[in-house]
């Protein structure tokens, strides 16, 4: 079965920046490299700031991040890796000749010499209600995005949360809905200021600090009425009745099964030694996914920690390998690429 798998040198798990980064650099070292992102799309957590400006890259004036993002994908290509997307890496298996087989969660493979893990802090989902069995009533009125205002025309909605999205939705679902209660577990929200004043001016019911603590139903169906607590003293609680509940809880970050895989690490990070390697053979990380003493959580840091990782991969697989690629401007793998972009150089 094993036999039929393509083997690559290198596998670096998560498409962010210190993955696309240690993509090209393992390019560069003319390595055979696969890339595996578990979201449809490359950037890591850059993708949840496209509109920002970012300043402090070494050699980039201000760019706003999605431009940015676009920049990392287009130089991981420059050796054209093989890019996977859609794959969320959860299990590894070390094979007799002490090369390693990735299984994705919806069952793909992967056989790789080296893997490095650029996962960050793992992979983002919607942070959903607390509220055991609330499930069921995602198929009726239970909602966590809003995509259709008209939807909600007429009826009353209670929104749980105070992210931007929650303050966003209550002032345009005001003039829609029959009526919009916020139920937030702090006094204060996210967003611009103008919006949550305009919010707190409105006819929105602000309820805080409150949470919400049960669903009820009499058809077993959709949700009628919900019962909600103040944050400190559970005894002032209340039930609202309700004909649609809109949850924005935020973004919940989980490794998933590969906090399983027996690698020394804290709740958000792996700990590596200044070469990237994690405490299993061949298997090191690089960016926001380690910690070491002098760690720089920014993009550039991510850079630097892909470089690291990806010599030393090659060093794991080729100990006579020199300790770092030739530098690009004098590197004999860009000749040819300078060519085609029209420099001519002095032979
Ligand atoms: C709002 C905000 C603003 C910021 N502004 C700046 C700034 O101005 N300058 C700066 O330098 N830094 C900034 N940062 C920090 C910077 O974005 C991070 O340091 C950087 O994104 C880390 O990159 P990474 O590649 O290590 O991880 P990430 O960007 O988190 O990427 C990890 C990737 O791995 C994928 N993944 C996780 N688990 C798996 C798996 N099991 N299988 C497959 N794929 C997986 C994830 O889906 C994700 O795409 C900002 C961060 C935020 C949140």
């Amino acid at each position: 079965m094993n036999e039929q798998l393509e083997l690559f040198d290198v596998t670096i798990i998560g498409g962010g920046p210190g993955g696309l980064y240690t993509t090209f650099y393992s390019g560069m070292r003319d390595l055979k490299t696969k890339l595996i992102e578990a979201q449809d799309q490359l950037g890591g957590r850059m993708l949840s700031y496209p509109e920002k400006i970012i300043w402090d890259v070494g050699g980039v004036t201000p760019i706003r991040c999605e431009k940015l993002t676009e920049q990392l994908i287009q130089q991981a290509k420059t050796f054209d890796p093989t890019i996977i997307l859609g794959q969320q890496i959860t299990e590894y298996e070390r094979q007799a000749d002490g090369t390693l087989i990735l299984t994705a969660a919806s069952g793909e493979r992967h056989h790789t010499r080296t893997v490095i893990m650029a996962i960050g802090y793992g992979i983002k989902k919607l942070a959903k209600l607390e509220i055991e069995g609330a499930d069921r009533y995602e198929v009726t009125n239970l909602y966590y995005t809003v995509q259709e205002l008209e939807k909600f025309r007429g009826k009353r909605v209670l929104i749980s949360g105070g992210g931007d999205s929650a303050v966003d939705w209550a002032n345009e679902l005001e003039s829609i809905a029959a009526s919009v209660t916020v139920v937030h577990r702090r006094d204060s929200f996210g967003g611009h200021e103008r919006n949550v004043s305009k919010m707190k001016q409105s006819s929105v019911n602000v309820m805080t600090p409150y949470q919400v603590l049960g669903l009820h139903s009499s058809n077993g169906e959709s949700i009628e009425q919900v019962t909600i607590a103040h944050v400190d003293t559970a005894e002032e609680s209340m039930k609202l009745e309700v004909d649609a509940v809109i949850v924005n809880h935020g973004m919940k970050s989980d490794f998933g099964p590969i906090r399983d895989w027996g690698i020394d690490m804290g709740v958000w990070n792996a700990n590596v030694g200044e070469r990237m390697a994690t405490n299993i053979p061949g298997i090191f990380g690089a960016g926001d996914f380690v910690s070491y003493g002098s760690k720089v959580g920014l993009i550039a840091g991510t850079f630097t920690d892909g470089v690291l990782a990806l010599n030393s991969a090659k060093l794991y697989m080729d100990p006579e390998a020199p300790e770092m690629a030739y530098v690009s401007s004098h590197n004999e793998r860009f000749k040819e690429k300078n060519r085609e972009l029209g420099v001519l150089e002095e032979e």
